[in-house]
């Protein structure tokens, strides 16, 4: 079975984004939210006029599952995170979490996590999200 991600036309700007590893998503113009998956809707108010627009990458983790790795293109041993996290900018995603240790001792709701993209086999790099590091402070 072929689980490369298909690029498909309404899907391609967050693809090519993807590769120089920004995220980019769209934002509607009448009601100026975001949102994703990708669409020609916005699902906040039914309007079919929407811009891409790049968003910071700031992220919480708002649940997980952990799984036996489910793709070899990953290259990961043993358990593998699911996660949903909100973006910032307000819509839900699903991902999964590195450079971070795959238990539930780790990963902590409402953990800040950042965007980060890792390679996929021969497909396109595909999103994922890591622990934000802490500043200065500490
Ligand atoms: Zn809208």
């Amino acid at each position: 079975m072929d689980l490369t991600p298909k690029v498909l036309p309404e899907t391609k700007p967050f693809w090519d984004a993807a590769a120089e590893e920004r995220l980019m998503i769209q934002r509607c113009k009448p009601c100026a939210r975001h949102y994703f998956p990708p669409g020609p809707i916005c699902p906040h108010c039914s309007q079919t006029d929407a811009d891409w627009v790049q968003v910071s990458g700031r992220a919480k983790l708002f649940s997980f599952v952990l799984t036996p790795s489910p793709w070899p293109q990953w290259k990961r041993e043993g358990l593998v995170s699911v996660v949903s996290v909100t973006l910032e900018e307000g819509p839900r995603l699903l991902s999964t979490v590195v450079d971070c240790e795959q238990t539930a001792g780790a990963l902590k709701l409402d953990m800040e996590l950042t965007a980060t993209w890792r390679p996929f086999g021969d497909g396109p790099k595909l999103l994922c999200f890591r622990p934000q590091t802490k500043g200065a402070q500490g």
